[in-house]
Parts: C-alpha cells; structure tokens; sequence
C-alpha cells in the first residue's frame, strides 16, 4: 500500500485511480473539473484544492493529463508539484505526450533532484477500467522496481522499454502504426463496400493474413529481420496486386488515399531495384530512403 497522489481524473485517469484505491492505496486526487474530484472522493480518495496540495506528503505522484503543456504546468506553474513534492518522491507522468517535451521536463526536474519516469499505457479506457492497462515504463531499473507494484494495480503487464524518455517513444510508435492501420483498414473496408462483398466474409479472411495480424510476428521474423531478401512474395507482385485494387476502386469512384500512398512506396522501391526482392524488403528499402543503415535487427 502506498501514498500516492493523482492528477487528471478524465477518462483514463479516472478508472486507474480507482483501481489504486481498490488494490489499498491511499490516494489525493485533484483536477480541474470537481465533477470529477467527486466522484473519486465517493470511491475513497481525498480530495486537493491544487497539485501542490495533491502531492504534499506523497510517495508517489502520477500525471494522466490530455498534453505536455498541461503536465509541465501542473509540474511547475504556481502550486504546482514542484512546490511540495518531498525528494524521495517519485513523479511518474503516464500522459501521452511529445517525447522532446518529456525529456525536457525530466531534465528541469533533474536539476531539482526530482525524480521522474515516463510511463505511458497501451490499450484503451475499457483497460483503464479492467486494469488491464500495457504499462510502458521509462525510467531506471530502480525507478521501475520501486513502482512496479503501483504500477500494476492499473495495467496487467509492464515493458521495461530500456531507459528514461523511452517509454513516450514506444507509445509514439504504437500511436503512429494503429492509428494509421485503423484509416488503412477502414480504406479497405469501405472498397469491400463498393464491391458489396459481405463485411463479415472479408473479415474472415483477412483475419487469417497478415492484413490483420499485421507484418512484425508473421512476414518480417523469418525474411527481412533475418537479411533474407529472397522473395516468398515479391515486391513486384505486391506492386501489381496494389495497382489492380486501385484501379477497381478508381472505377467505383471509391479514393483509396493511403492505399495509392503505399503502392508509390512499393513504385520506389521497384524503381530502386527491389522488384525481385520480398515484399518485406520494403522495410529496407524504408531505411534507406531515410538515410538510416540498414540493419539487421
Ligand atoms: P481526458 O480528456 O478524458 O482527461 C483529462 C483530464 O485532465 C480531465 O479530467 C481534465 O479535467 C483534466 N485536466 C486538464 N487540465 C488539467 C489541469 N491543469 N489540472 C488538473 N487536471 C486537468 O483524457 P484521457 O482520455 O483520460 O487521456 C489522458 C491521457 O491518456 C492523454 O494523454 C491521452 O492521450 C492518454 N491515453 C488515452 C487513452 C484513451 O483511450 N482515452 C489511451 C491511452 C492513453
């Protein structure tokens, strides 16, 4: 059981500070919005007039607000954290937030011998709300024993994500791939649409493919990720394939912006002699168009 005080009691937030109550933790809450601060007094928090109250006394002190401006404010504006928090505390922000503006306010807090981790959740609010939260620690090893425990009556899993600053990259990623599959599948959806193909049929199949399970656990370990560029599908095909559902799409007026985005990239790499090389050799063909070194991961 610890002290711990949270700050930003919003869809997220809301649920994970009750889920640190019912696992026996003492806990001072504020946010801007009483509503909110009520309904966690109902549960059994203690409710604080600023983040400089919330945090007086605590051990821990976590952030889950909307934007880095907003943490850096409850952080260091007047009656801010900064104002009380003890030196043994230890402030972990679990926003989404810039990776430049975490580091930044880790290094401003370094200067005050206060300590920080970033530590951002995958999943959703029905996570939040389960406690099934995937917890994205950046921080020491140190930092990430001492809250592992906390950290856990909110998520079911925590990926030590190699360092400060690290867990914010992880989650910008993450971000950046599901929230652009997301636009890619509803492309694909709504071509399955214009071609009145049942939704549950094409979900079946594609099910079963890399379309939905993705290229990092099925294409990519046994190909690119180990330097075998010999096609099992080549890059010429899935250029020609890529073409074809354009051009039917085209014919049914159906914009398929991403997918005619992603055959250029395909176009690219056959006009850089990667016609004959498999369809994940666009991974390097990626790296190499940013300047970056292929590797070997
Ligand atoms: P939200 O908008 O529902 O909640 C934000 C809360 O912060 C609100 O209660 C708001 O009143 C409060 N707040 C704003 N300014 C404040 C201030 N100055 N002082 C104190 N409280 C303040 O947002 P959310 O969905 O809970 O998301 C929080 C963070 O979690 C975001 O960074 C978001 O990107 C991230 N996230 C969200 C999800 C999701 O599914 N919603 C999933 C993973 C991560």
């Amino acid at each position: 059981m610890a002290n711990i005080a949270f700050i930003g009691l919003g869809q997220m937030g809301s649920p994970m500070a009750k889920n640190l109550i019912k696992k026996g933790n003492k806990l001072t809450v504020y946010d801007i919005n009483s509503e909110a601060v009520k309904e966690l007094v109902a549960a059994g928090a203690t409710a604080a007039s600023s983040p400089a109250q919330a945090t007086q006394g605590n051990e821990f002190i976590i952030t889950m607000l909307p934007n880095g401006k907003l943490v850096e404010q409850v952080i260091f504006a007047e009656n801010g954290i900064t104002e009380t928090i003890s030196k043994d505390a230890l402030l972990i922000d679990m926003s989404t937030i810039h990776p430049l503006e975490s580091d930044a306010i880790r290094n401003r807090l370094a200067t005050m011998n206060i300590e920080f981790m970033d530590s951002p959740v995958g999943r959703t609010s029905n996570n939040a709300v389960d406690g099934t939260l995937l917890i994205l620690a950046g921080g020491t090893q140190q930092q990430i024993d001492r809250a592992s425990e906390i950290l856990l009556c909110m998520g079911s899993e925590i990926i030590n994500t190699g360092g400060p600053g690290r867990g914010i990259r992880v989650k910008l990623i993450n971000n950046f791939m599901s929230i652009s599959l997301n636009a890619l599948s509803a492309e694909a959806a709504t071509l399955c649409d214009a071609l009145e193909l049942p939704f549950d049929i094409a979900m079946k199949v594609m099910s079963g493919t890399p379309a939905s399970k993705g290229h990092f656990t099925t294409t990519w370990p046994n190909k690119v990720l180990k330097g075998d560029l010999s096609p099992a599908f080549m890059i010429d095909l899935a250029h020609k394939d890529l073409g074809i559902a354009l051009d039917v799409a085209n014919q049914l007026h159906v914009p398929l912006p991403l997918g005619a985005a992603s055959r250029e990239v395909y176009s690219q790499a056959r006009a850089m002699g990667r016609g004959k090389q498999d369809w994940t050799a666009i991974l390097e063909h990626c790296r190499a168009c940013s300047g970056l070194k292929n590797k070997k991961s």
